[in-house]
């Protein structure tokens, strides 16, 4: 009998490793074929800081090798599904990932910066009252190559679109997906990463206090933001769900041992925690964590059910809490003209998908 057959070689998935455990892998991968040591630079500077689609589009290394790399290490991709272009220059992807789940980017430009916020997993179990992503359910983790992906995607596409900043934002509870967030954390700030600077990556969070502990142990300067969005426990129950498991005070806590400014995020919701008194509590909350606050007006659509607080009322607000110390900012809406909200796109691609069965459905009966 024949035992000589040699096992297969097995893939590897590079764009899901922090670049220095890629760069190790490369390093042993060219050693054990006797590749001159530049080869690794080449090679690792093909993951992300001059990214390419596949090894076929990288002519600076011999035909040869870029087969071999081709077998040992393909390139996953998200194929883009939809981009939607904002009359005020928003744009809104949603990705199509290998096993059909969905995820949406939204790239927000401002003056000379470019912010992207991204989605850190499909769907999200916390089911926050103003929240198209939250009415759809937990779907699934996104890995790191997933998250870090959306940057690499849009590089792919316009090397020129590099977002300057991210933010945490998109779909899903960050915190609840922590080991692969981490190791996205690492490929977006490292130098042979996409060199992002860490105090331009910002991770908002409900407040997962396992989640915020290990994120406070990273010793670079990425930013925390607090989905806040009220400012007494029965007003927060009413509104995150969250608040049963990781309460206002111990959340509070968490953020004020924080050791670098924390923001808090305040969703404007009317009649809910619009109110004078709001801005009030607000204000001291804020001032004990020593956090600056960033006002979000309700995204239309994004909750069927709650309306949004009107312009006027939310500058009154803003000037309420920085009548008290408190430094304000109110984020102005983006791509109202699109479905720019968290999770809004995917939910209409789907009920667009799922008519368009019925109707093939309909037709074919
Ligand atoms: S707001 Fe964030 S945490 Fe809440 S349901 Fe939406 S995605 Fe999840």
């Amino acid at each position: 009998m024949n035992t000589s057959t040699s096992s297969p070689v097995l893939a590897v998935n590079l764009l899901d490793r922090t670049p220095a455990d890629a760069r190790q892998a490369v390093a042993d991968w060219t050693r054990q074929r006797g590749l001159p040591a530049y080869r690794v630079n080449q090679i690792v500077r093909r993951l992300w800081r001059a990214p390419v689609a596949s090894w076929s589009d990288a002519t600076e290394l011999p035909l040869a090798l870029r087969a071999e790399l081709e077998a040992a290490f393909p390139i996953p991709r998200l194929a883009v599904e939809v981009e939607q272009r904002s009359a005020d220059g928003t744009r809104k992807y949603l990705w199509r990932l290998a096993d059909a789940e969905a995820v949406e980017s939204v790239l927000i430009p401002s003056g000379s910066r470019r912010t992207l916020c991204i989605s850190s997993q499909a769907g999200c179990a916390l089911r926050c009252a103003f929240c198209a992503t939250g009415r759809m359910g937990f779907r699934r983790n996104l890995s790191a190559f997933e998250i870090a992906g959306q940057v690499r995607e849009l590089v792919l596409r316009n090397p020129d679109d590099l977002p300057t900043n991210i933010v945490f934002m998109g779909m899903g509870e960050p915190l609840l997906n922590w080991p692969a967030v981490d190791a996205a954390l690492t490929v977006l700030n490292a130098e042979d990463g996409f060199g992002i600077g860490a105090r331009h990556i910002t991770v908002s969070t409900v407040g997962i206090l396992p989640g915020l502990a290990a994120f406070a142990r990273r010793p670079e300067q990425f930013r925390l933001a607090i989905s806040l969005h009220a400012t007494t426990p029965e007003q927060r129950l009413a509104l995150m769900p969250i608040e049963k498991k990781y309460d206002l005070e111990a959340v509070l806590a968490a953020a004020a041992a924080f050791r670098r400014r924390v923001t808090f995020e305040y969703v404007m919701i009317a009649g809910q925690n619009d109110r004078d008194a709001d801005a009030d509590r607000l204000a001291k909350l804020a001032r004990r964590v020593g956090a600056l606050v960033n006002i979000l007006p309700l995204h239309p659509g994004g909750a069927p059910d709650l309306a949004p607080t009107s312009g006027e009322r939310i500058r009154a607000f803003a000037a309420r809490l920085r009548n008290q110390g408190i430094e304000a900012t109110v984020r102005r809406s983006r791509g109202l003209d699109i479905d720019a909200a968290c999770g809004q796109l995917r939910t209409r691609t789907e009920k667009a998908e799922r008519a368009e069965r019925m109707e093939r459905g309909r037709r074919s009966s």
